[in-house]
């Protein structure tokens, strides 16, 4: 009799496949067995129907799982199967497989939750084979309940027996429990005594509604989740120390959603997948939460409830949101263990909705953007990650560990042509953040099965701790160290997402340390994935103090005016329209102007966002930043209430022998504008568009000269859509293909899987 071996590989072990595959079988009369070997299926099959068989694998699959690869091969094999079997995991392995993500709970466990006479009737865990956690809860592959946190939760009689039925929704739900042997809440109170309360989920709503906040953990992480009134948001915005950072909103569904703000289809689509992140949307003309949510911003992000426990919140209020923020001292990691959660957001949090189930691997929420209907990740996380991308076009072979740049880190794991890149980790030079980068390494390398590394790729930057991470790393895996220049990894992913070999590309953002040693941001390279080359930029301009001026944008507007004013008409100008923007005051405003005279301590950037940063200031729209992005972002919401089409005139300059915009012209003009009496919206519109058709014209100019049609567009200022459009509009006008991410992030988060193209493909 004909047996045939089929391997697939791809999102496959905990999504049901297996019993999928049994269904199957049985459907069609094959016999034989499946089994999950770690990192794939494998399926032996003897039968008539074996063509059709395998067809209706790639076809009828379960909703959560992915296929990349499906092999079949006859192989010989002496025994005759009578029946079709589902086998025990077996622990060899090679390759590498892959662990789903954490996903919302599904329609059946909904309709299940709500449901009087069904056994997990408000159970706040409930989870089948189509939902709940995974990424989160597994320690070691395969993927098994022995390998999660879940092995702490013995299954009861019942739940046995639909895990152990194939033709269940719960067969091998490795997260599946009930209230009588899974995980179960308690409330605590500010001093972490606990409260017994019949229904803590209730008692919490009534704590909420009454104006408290509380400490959440969910499936993969934490948060602080309060009402949306300005006393409460002021109260946690003073308690977390975060001014002005605008806070997420959950609210119950799209109806109440649609009441306050505007969504499209993909949008709509997003905010309801089973990924569910957080998305970006445009608040409506009937908005009315408080100001102190999302200060001066025209958007506001917004997610539907993923896990049960948000679904059983809101059926108990009749709020129409709350404040859902990830729980963490601002900059370092989100606390997951119950004692850290007691005792970190001691003073943060009034009370504490805990559960005993451990989180081995947080996870904070995504956050998408639509730019221009183009999916834009702000953040790749939860129900993302660590879902590979296909690089199988740049190497089959090499293990590479990229460990990205300094703020807003992922690392990327590369292995078998699969990027696994990481959660989202954050801020680097943070400790505790270090410490869950080097723990989240341990983590992925071991449910990927690497064991080493061929090459460890970090940024060009000496002092990053990441850079020095990447050191001690290639030391003990002996793998070779490669060093790869920001922006270039930014060009490589944009390459990537777009699949195409070669391109010109405006890499615009905050900062990125080029190979002259400056601080890059407003780039025009062009890109052949192993090489780039800087085809123009921003003008040069000197950052006084350093990374001071990022926070305080008003000393780095100092500077750029500095050689397009008379010195003594720049003093007035500062002393008497931007003093309050200085710390010291006019001591500071003398203090910087000594410096730009002296030359002293002034780094050298082209960064565009700290250009539109400037603009911002200048304006007197954002004085002081509070956080990553704050001062354009108000910039960008300014300007999209502007209607008008007054421009800035551009002057281009050359600079050792590339072309560079000439920003202090930009920033004059601006100024101006505004004491001629032009309206802010207005001018703030024409800055932005200036800076945009600037870099525009250069990439024209580059690409052209290079002969490259397509022109791409990278980098967290992109995520302004003002911006990107401006550019996208002017490229195109003129015969170029333009690009820009759609499937990664234009921020550094996805730095370090760029890193692990360039390198590998250099080494491909
Ligand atoms: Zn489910
Ligand atoms: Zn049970
Ligand atoms: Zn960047």
């Amino acid at each position: 009799m004909e047996t045939v071996k089929i391997r697939v590989q791809g999102i496959v072990q905990g999504v049901g496949f297996r019993p999928n595959v049994y269904r199957i079988a049985k459907k069609l009369n094959i016999n034989g067995y499946v089994r999950n070997l770690g990192n794939l299926v494998e399926v032996i099959a003897q039968g008539e129907d074996i063509e059709k068989f395998i067809e209706s694998l790639s076809h009828e699959k379960p909703p959560v799982s992915k296929i990349n690869s499906i092999e079949h091969e006859n192989i010989e094999c002496n025994r005759i199967f009578s029946d079709f079997k589902i086998l025990e995991s077996s622990l060899s392995s090679s390759g590498s497989s892959v662990i789903p993500p954490d996903l919302a709970v599904c329609e059946n466990c909904l309709e299940e939750l709500m449901d009087e006479n069904n056994r997990r009737y408000e159970f706040p865990f409930i989870a089948c084979t189509d939902c709940g956690p995974r990424f989160s809860v597994i320690k070691s592959i395969p993927y098994d309940r022995d390998r999660t946190t879940m092995d702490e939760f013995p299954l009861c009689e019942e739940c046995l027996v639909e895990y152990k039925n194939p033709l269940d929704r719960r067969y091998h739900a490795e997260a599946s429990c009930c209230d009588r042997c899974g995980p179960s809440l308690r409330l605590y109170d500010g001093e972490s005594k606990p409260i017994f309360d019949e229904n803590p989920i209730k008692k919490s709503v009534e704590l909420l509604d009454d104006g408290n906040i509380m400490a959440m953990k969910g499936i993969g992480g934490t948060h602080l989740v309060c009402k949306v009134t300005d006393d409460v948001i002021l109260k946690l915005r003073g308690r977390l120390n975060r001014l002005n950072q605008p806070f997420a909103i959950m609210s119950p569904d799209l109806e109440t959603i649609k009441t306050f703000a505007e969504f499209d289809e993909l949008e709509e689509r997003s905010l309801k997948s089973i990924e569910s992140p957080i998305v970006v949307v445009k608040k409506n003309k009937n908005y009315s939460f408080p100001d102190s949510l999302a200060p001066i911003l025209h958007n506001i992000g917004v997610i539907l409830p993923y896990s049960p426990i948000h679904h059983l919140l809101f059926d108990y209020t009749n709020e129409p949101a709350y404040v859902m923020t990830s729980a963490n001292i601002p900059g370092e990691p989100m606390v997951i263990d119950n004692e850290d959660i007691l005792s970190e957001l001691k003073g943060i949090a009034d009370y504490f909705l805990l559960h005993n189930r451990r989180i081995v691997n947080r996870c904070d929420d995504s956050v998408v953007r639509y730019v221009d209907g183009v999916l834009s990740f702000i953040r790749r996380s939860r129900g993302y990650a660590p879902e590979p991308y296909d690089l199988k076009k740049y190497s089959n072979d090499l293990n590479v560990l990229a460990l990205g740049s300094e703020l807003d880190v992922t690392f990327t794991i590369l292995k078998n042509g699969l990027g696994f890149v990481s959660q989202h980790i954050g801020n680097t030079n943070k400790f505790r953040t270090y410490r869950f980068l080097q723990e989240g390494i341990d983590h992925l390398a071991n449910i990927t099965s690497t064991n080493n590394f061929d090459l460890v790729a970090v940024d060009m930057h000496p002092q990053f701790f990441t850079g020095s991470l990447g050191v001690e790393l290639s030391e003990n895996y002996g793998a070779e160290l490669v060093r790869v220049q920001h922006h270039h990894a930014h060009g490589a992913v944009l390459a990537f997402d777009n699949d195409v070999d070669e391109l010109v590309f405006i890499g615009a953002d905050g900062v990125g340390y080029g190979d002259d040693k400056t601080a890059w941001g407003g780039e025009i390279l062009y890109c052949d994935i192993s090489s780039y080359e800087r085809l123009g930029s921003l003008s040069p301009q000197r950052m006084p103090g350093g990374d001071t001026s990022t926070k305080y944008p008003a000393r780095f507007l100092l500077s750029i005016l500095y050689d397009v004013y008379d010195n003594d008409e720049l003093r007035r100008l500062f002393i008497n329209d931007y003093v309050d923007f200085f710390k010291y005051r006019e001591k500071e405003i003398d203090m910087v102007l000594k410096q730009l005279e002296r030359n002293f301590n002034v780094p050298i950037t082209t960064s565009a966002g700290r250009i539109l940063d400037s603009i911002s200031v200048a304006l007197g729209i954002c004085g002081r930043r509070t956080y990553e992005g704050e001062a354009s972002m108000k910039l960008e919401s300014v300007a999209s209430k502007s209607t008008s089409n007054i421009k800035i005139d551009l002057e281009f300059n050359k600079h050792e022998n590339r072309p560079v915009l000439d920003t202090s012209t930009i920033l004059k003009q601006v100024i101006e504008m505004k004491n001629n009496g032009v309206a802010i919206k207005d001018v703030a519109k024409a800055g932005q568009n200036a800076v945009a058709i600037g870099l525009g014209k250069m990439a024209v100019d580059g690409a052209t000269m290079k002969n490259v049609d397509v022109i791409g567009a990278t980098g967290g200022v992109f995520y302004n859509e003002a911006i990107s459009n401006s550019v996208k509009e002017y490229v195109e006008k003129r015969g170029f293909r333009f690009i820009r991410n759609n499937n990664s992030c234009a921020g550094d988060g996805s730095i370090s899987l760029g890193q692990a193209i360039v390198s590998t493909y250099r080494k491909g």
